[in-house]
């Protein structure tokens, strides 16, 4: 059997600010802390057991273009002693702030070749509300040196943190500036986070559901290619592909998963366990052949194109319909799933009700 080509995860736990809404892995940013986080991750690199071919590398976060030149570049090295890439999609997101003409260029030269632009909104008073670092102009100013410097790039939007209007705004600004990919995420009110605390009252579900469908409908010459994720012809992200086929990835950093040889692995969240033993895993579970085929399943229903049966025969040795022609049937008689050309994919309807696809294929 060939060797499978990895999809490599890096997790940068630091951010300059800490928006409203977060509840990710991070930390304010402090040098001397962020240093010793990168010796570790060097050290967790060095020690990673398993297959080292890699079709994809991503730098999220966090904020990775909080790094400078020197510290990309050491990591960039530890990544190129052990890693072998393959044409490798690079990406890197980056906070509007830290765009400028020479951090491009430098993303550039060391192989970046897809830059992720933090951007949630282009309303001020939405940014403000959501305690960003940027405003409008500078993600405007962003996405123009970065479009000036790469074919591969994108914006991340959130919608649900003010008006129908602001997002509106924002869908037609967006549509103008014509970026290859868009990723559009729902607000998500985390109990903790400050937004969560200062905010009474919560959008109705048919009001979320409205604005995703604003999306759709003013995002409509991409391809809606993922529930929340709308590419050009040609630049969908291969990265997150590999999360939404159920492929293999190895995750470095705290709170970063792995998932190689139906192992999953996921690393400590906190910084100073992270740092102190890096390598040291918080979760291992095995997961055996029948939840790898639900995954499989589920994922690929995150998927415009869903999934051929004949793939699965392939993966799996086994036949979709004998394991699963019962539960997909149900969905199909539902709305939520449909043949399409030989295929199983989730249907619009299938894609606002996601999470009723897995339910039922988990019964
Ligand atoms: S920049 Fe991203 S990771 Fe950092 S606090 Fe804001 S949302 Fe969270």
């Amino acid at each position: 059997m060939t060797e499978p080509l990895l999809g490599i995860y890096i997790h940068i736990p630091f951010c300059r600010k800490l928006c409203a809404y977060c509840d990710f892995v991070r930390y304010p940013f402090e040098e001397a802390l962020c240093e010793a986080f990168l010796k570790a991750l060097c050290v967790e690199i060095a020690s990673f057991e398993g297959p080292t071919r890699a079709k994809t590398l991503f730098l999220g976060g966090g904020t990775p273009s909080i790094l400078t030149e020197r510290q990309l570049e050491s990591l960039f090295s530890c990544l190129f002693k052990i890693f072998e890439f393959s044409s490798p999609e690079i990406s890197m997101e980056v906070n509007p702030d830290d765009v400028t003409a020479a951090s491009v260029q430098h993303w550039e030269r060391i192989g970046v070749n897809r830059v992720s632009i933090g951007v949630q909104s282009f309303d001020d008073a939405t940014l403000s509300k959501m305690e960003r670092r940027h405003d409008a102009k500078g993600a405007l100013h962003a996405i123009d040196l970065v479009a000036g410097h790469f074919n591969n790039w994108g914006i991340d939007l959130i919608y649900g943190a003010s008006t129908k209007h602001a997002w509106q705004e924002t869908l037609n600004i967006t549509d103008s500036l014509s970026p290859p990919h868009v990723s559009s995420y729902a607000l998500s009110y985390i109990p903790g986070t400050p937004m969560y605390n200062a905010t009474r009252a919560r959008m109705e579900d048919d009001t979320v559901l409205q604005l995703y469908q604003d999306a759709e409908s003013m995002l409509a010459r991409y391809e809606h290619y993922e529930i929340s994720n709308f590419a050009l012809a040609g630049f969908q992200c291969r990265h997150n592909l590999i999360y939404w086929k159920n492929e293999c990835y190895a995750g470095f950093g705290p709170g970063a998963y792995s998932f190689v040889d139906r192992i999953r692995m996921a690393n400590p969240p906190d910084l100073k366990d992270y740092v102190e033993y890096p390598g040291r895993k918080a979760e291992v579970t095995q997961i055996d052949l029948f939840d790898e085929e639900v995954e499989t399943l589920i994922q690929h229903f995150r998927l415009r194109e869903g999934i051929s049966p004949g793939y699965y025969e392939k993966r799996f040795c086994e036949s979709m319909d004998k394991n699963f022609g019962a539960p997909l049937r149900i969905l199909m008689e539902r709305g939520l799933l449909e043949s399409h050309e030989g295929r199983i994919r989730p249907t619009a309807q299938g894609f606002y009700l996601n999470d009723e696809i897995g339910l039922l294929l988990v019964k």
